[in-house]
């Protein structure tokens, strides 16, 4: 299964694309995570990367393109792969569009995971992420040390920086502004979209997202 998740950051779709991952066996490509692995590991396309996510504004669709296709093309992702936070411009959508059609594969769902600006906000300025394993935590404060288990060396809480106010906001418009025009043209492309609402407690949308995907 190839599913496509969209939605506003913060709208639960790395946390609830992991559980997905897991109940489906198979995995979860977050460009997200694979920049800041770039970031933290100093390579070229982390130093590139790095300003632009910072502020919270999008890097080059290239870039973003060069990461899906050797995922794609990758034997892990032969059963599927829950593409988490990937589309994010018009351009990404018709290069992805290309990629599959290259592969013969078709594109399974393209699930939009809906919250308000405001829950945004709140999750996201209360969130914060280990520094070795990158789960996120709600309502946990930078400095305590990751309960996951036994992971070495042990992990620090810390706050995102593009979790500050300012980039958070920055990241709102963007994704208005970007990504939100990816849903059409999904529309006008005839995709399988399913919209998901992404309030309520993890296993509430998870729910909602079986049933929307009939699994
Ligand atoms: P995320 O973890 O999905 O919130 O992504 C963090 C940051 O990585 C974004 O704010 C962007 O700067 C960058 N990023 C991740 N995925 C993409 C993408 N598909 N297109 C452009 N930039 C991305």
């Amino acid at each position: 299964m190839i599913i496509v998740l969209l939605g506003p950051p913060g709208a639960g779709k790395g946390t609830q694309g992991e559980r997905l991952a897991e109940q489906l066996g198979i995995p979860k490509l977050a460009t997200g995570d694979v920049l800041r692995a770039a970031v933290r590991e100093g390579t070229p396309l982390g130093l590139a990367a790095k300003a632009a996510m910072d502020r919270g504004d999008l890097v080059p669709d290239d870039v973003i393109l060069g990461i899906m296709k050797e995922a794609l093309a990758s034997p892990t992702a032969a059963k599927g792969v829950i593409l988490d936070g990937v589309v994010r411009t018009t351009p990404q959508a018709e290069g992805l569009a290309r990629v599959l059609e290259e592969l013969g594969r078709p594109l399974d769902a393209v699930l939009v995971v809906e919250a308000p600006d405001e829950a945004i906000v709140a999750r996201l300025s209360s969130r914060t992420v280990c520094d070795v394993c990158q789960r996120p935590f709600t309502g946990r404060e930078p400095g305590e040390r990751c309960s996951i288990d036994g992971h070495q060396p042990e992990g620090t809480l810390v706050r995102r920086k593009d979790d500050e106010p300012e980039a958070v906001r920055n990241r709102l418009a963007v994704y208005q502004r970007q990504t939100a025009p990816v849903i059409d043209w999904y529309r006008t492309h005839g995709a399988p979209l399913r919209f998901v609402d992404g309030m309520g407690t993890l296993d509430e949308v998870l729910g909602r997202i079986r049933v929307s995907l009939g699994i």
